[in-house]
């Protein structure tokens, strides 16, 4: 018995990507695909235009796409929906007593939100009970597709040393605008310094999800202080975000130590355990020339974040590349991940506690 669920948003490129990582997932089957009145009403097949390497599954070509209208008998709905509509459709579905875990930016700052890394603040879940909608309907979310593998990577230096500023540029995929995206005309042969919006999720995100839960009467996320300095790019490559980052640290260390905190990390016990967890959340790169988007970027089926050139910085204190997938760790990967938590808790519909019971 799987839970069921579906996906809004399922015609975009992180719905396809959805699509793509849940066939044969052991505790997940897609029942529900919906997208915007452009698509409601055609077969999946005829509405997408489907971008992903491996062929359409048949089953899923045949489905009905519908509008984004809560319906019954979902266990859970992920959402790669535009944030133009995210905000209200997410809302929607929770009012309607289905578990919500979205890539869109609508809620993620809300304060009782969980921004979630489950390798990095699994206990953040308990900001769910925040959250007051009928019959065990909430919204959970998982961060912009470049916050993602800068937290994971701030994790362990901040846990280690502190971390009290940081600046990062950006050089980000293709793909990370969606489907059609950039222009090819602006994109080929070319470099755009500006990815609306991206830049504030960057020097905002990561101090969220890297803060204490305050667990008093109402549990509680403040985020942390330190400035990010961001610079975002779109370069032409089609998968995967890489990032050139500076960090100035609390306390004194030399880079060999700080590379030694990040290839040290390990998710907790119960993340690795997860089905899409990979064996290692992080991986360190000791040749001079890595990490490179092509050839690494598909690390641990695309959940793998992979940094080198970790060394000393002549203006903060330790530089090192972050590189991660944008559609896989950065979007859908990342939520199913999300996903396999809150079942794995038992906080999603009862079918998914026994899932998680038979440790399947
Ligand atoms: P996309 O390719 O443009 O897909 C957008 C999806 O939203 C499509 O399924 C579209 O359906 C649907 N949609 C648009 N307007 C709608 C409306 N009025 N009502 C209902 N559905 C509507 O974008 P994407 O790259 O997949 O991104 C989806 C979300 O994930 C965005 O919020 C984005 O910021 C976030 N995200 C993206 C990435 C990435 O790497 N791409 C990473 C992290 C987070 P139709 O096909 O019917 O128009």
């Amino acid at each position: 018995m799987k839970l069921h669920v579906g996906i809004l948003g399922a015609t975009g490129a992180v719905g396809q990507k959805f699509i793509r990582l849940l066939q044969d997932h052991p505790w997940f089957e897609i029942s529900f695909l919906a997208a915007s009145n452009r698509s409601a009403g055609r077969p999946y097949g005829e509405a997408a235009n489907w971008i992903e390497s491996i062929p359409l599954p048949a089953k899923i070509a045949s489905m009905i796409v519908q509008d984004c209208t809560p319906v019954a008998d979902l266990d859970l709905v992920f959402s790669g929906l535009d944030a133009s509509v995210a905000g209200d459709v997410e809302m929607a579905f929770a009012q309607a007593g289905i578990p919500v875990v979205s890539n869109a930016k609508n809620h993620r700052m809300d304060p009782s939100v969980p921004l979630l890394i489950p390798e990095v603040n699994p206990n953040h879940l308990a900001l769910i009970e925040r959250q007051k909608f009928s019959e065990g309907g909430f919204i959970v979310t998982n961060p912009n597709c470049a916050s993602v593998g800068l937290t994971l990577a701030l994790k362990p230096i901040h846990d280690a040393f502190g971390v009290e500023a940081v600046s990062v540029t950006t050089l980000q995929a293709l793909s990370g605008a969606g489907y059609p995206g950039v222009a090819s005309l602006d994109a080929l042969a070319n470099v755009i310094p500006f990815i609306g919006g991206e830049e504030d999720k960057l020097a905002t995100e990561p101090l969220k999800i890297l803060a204490p839960l305050e667990t008093g009467s109402t549990p509680e996320v403040s985020t942390l202080q330190f400035p990010i300095s961001a610079q975002c790019t779109r370069v032409p490559v089609l998968q995967g975000h890489l990032e050139c980052v500076s960090v100035k640290l609390s306390s004194p260390a030399d880079s060999e130590a700080v590379r030694k905190v990040l290839e040290s990390f390990e998710a907790p016990a119960e993340i690795r355990r997860l089905p899409s967890s990979p064996e290692r959340c992080l991986q360190v790169l000791d040749e001079p020339d890595a990490p490179q988007t092509r050839r690494h970027v598909g690390a641990g089926d695309g959940m793998t974040v992979s940094i080198g050139r970790v060394r000393p910085c002549e203006v903060l204190d330790v530089k090192f590349v972050v590189l991660s997938h944008n559609t896989v760790r950065g979007a859908a990967g990342g939520a199913i991940l999300n996903a396999e938590l809150l079942a794995a808790k038992g906080l999603l519909h009862h079918r998914a506690a026994t899932l998680a019971a038979q440790g399947s």
